[in-house]
């Protein structure tokens, strides 16, 4: 069976097609920043990269990087000296920008990233694409019940989703388990699109504080976003169980390119990237940030460059999420280079030479047993990543166990997490409803706590 695609011309282009378009569309960006970003201007010639004599995309790893704090300090300048908030490295006219979402702030103040009506066409048609890759159609009814005013996952979903022709009910998040269970059992959606934790907390809890049961619902597709657990077989099982056996897909975006640019498929074997003709990708070594060959098995920190982003284009951003590539053929037939997350450059702790990321011990201990609930937090003395073993682990359990159940559970945590992550942990078990779960702004579950050095 051919899967049916949104884009197929788009979809389809093979790996040489690919460079030959991203190459011309680059060497059009970096001329277009560079006339008419006094900014790029500048950064370009102090690095020494020549605009108009970008030959082949291995010219390209020359350029410099954007990262967070460069976009901060650019977008306080802009507020300063022009009076928009869209960083001096804005290409477009301000008078242009037909939609501003703003990043949450969890590290810093807000940064905003201003969409023109061609931007906004560019994620409608990206979105479109994981649309049909789902089977959902124009018409079908969709129930959005994600935060609206998270800046990717809220409004702009909804937007981009309207423009595909979906059937939208933008419930939201915040109106609680409750309001969400009433509107779905009346309108019926055939997806619905939400975070990782939200959709888990309404598998949980909906029934018993509703009474009325997710799994009758009728839903068939269960979009999940915002948080890697989409794609991690404990998790997206027990979400697909508890809505009566929908599929749940793992859907992925790319910062200073027009999201959404990537969505799972029911073989659930990582992420097809199917947006690589406007959103063009390298993978970096995470320590020399040197580029790696694309190919089956790399992994690496991922940069992204919106290869037509008319409002303040960001060159060669630094994501900070480590990504595992599959570039061989998935059983779902589709095509797209697959990716796999792997944890953040920022969260990653270094533990006697062995890097931890957070989410790969969460991911142990889900696995290893049924008597966890899936919360688990690292602990550590101070910001440094560099932590001293063992690593005390607050692990959440069912509540009821006895001390001899404990016991085993402790030991067995410790040797899973040493045999397959290299490194020691003292687990601190606590009972269900002990555990305070923290999360950040946009919802995200916070893995790691600073304790400060004990007196
Ligand atoms: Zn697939």
């Amino acid at each position: 069976m051919t899967p049916t695609l949104y884009n197929p011309k788009m979809e389809n282009l093979s790996r040489a097609e690919l460079r030959d378009l991203q190459l011309h569309k680059l060497q059009q960006l970096v001329v277009r920043v560079y006339e008419h970003s006094p900014y790029y201007r500048q950064k370009f010639d102090a690095h020494g990269v020549n605009p108009y004599q970008l030959k082949s995309l291995d010219d390209y790893r020359h350029y410099p990087f954007f990262d967070k704090d460069e976009e901060r300090l650019s977008q306080e300048r802009s507020k300063q000296e022009l009076g928009h908030p869209f960083g001096m490295h804005v290409t477009c006219d301000p008078k242009l920008v037909n939609r501003i979402s703003s990043s949450s702030g969890t590290t810093g103040s807000p940064t905003f990233s201003g969409f023109t009506r061609r931007d906004r066409e560019i994620a409608a048609e990206n979105c479109g694409r994981g649309m049909k890759r789902m089977g959902i159609e124009p018409g079908d009814v969709v129930l959005h019940a994600s935060v609206i005013s998270m800046w990717i996952a809220g409004m702009p979903a909804i937007d981009s989703m309207m423009a595909y022709g979906a059937c939208v009910v933008p419930v939201g998040a915040l109106s609680g388990v409750e309001r969400v269970a009433q509107i779905a059992s009346e309108v019926r959606p055939k997806m619905i699109r939400t975070t990782v934790s939200f959709a888990r907390h309404m598998a949980k809890t909906m029934e018993a504080k509703t009474g009325i049961d997710p799994k009758a619902l009728g839903i068939e597709k269960v979009v999940v976003t915002g948080e890697p657990g989409g794609s991690i077989r404990e998790i997206y099982s027990e979400i697909e169980a508890g809505f009566g056996g929908a599929l749940c897909y793992d859907n992925m975006g790319a910062t200073g390119c027009h999201s959404p640019t990537g969505i799972s498929c029911e073989a659930h074997s990582g992420i097809h990237f199917y947006a690589e003709d406007n959103a063009y990708f390298e993978i970096v070594d995470p320590k020399t940030l040197e580029p790696l060959p694309i190919e089956d098995g790399v992994e690496g920190e991922i940069i992204f460059t919106g290869l037509e982003r008319e409002c303040g284009p960001l060159l060669r951003w630094r994501d900070k999420d480590i990504i595992h590539i599959t570039t061989s053929r998935c059983d779902c037939g589709r095509p797209g280079v697959r990716m796999a997350f792997k944890g953040r450059v920022d969260d990653m702790l270094l533990v006697k030479g062995v890097n931890v990321f957070p989410n790969a011990v969460r991911d142990v201990v889900n696995r290893l047993s049924p008597l966890t609930t899936g919360n688990v937090r690292l602990q550590k003395p101070a910001a440094s990543a560099v932590v001293e073993p063992p690593v005390p682990l607050l692990v959440e359990v069912v509540a009821g166990l006895d001390d001899k159940a404990l016991d085993k559970l402790s030991g067995d945590i410790v040797q899973a997490v040493h045999h397959q992550l290299r490194f020691r942990v003292v687990p601190v078990l606590m009972a269900e409803g002990e555990f305070e779960v923290r999360s950040g702004a946009t919802g995200k579950m916070q893995l790691v706590e600073i304790t400060g050095v004990p007196k």
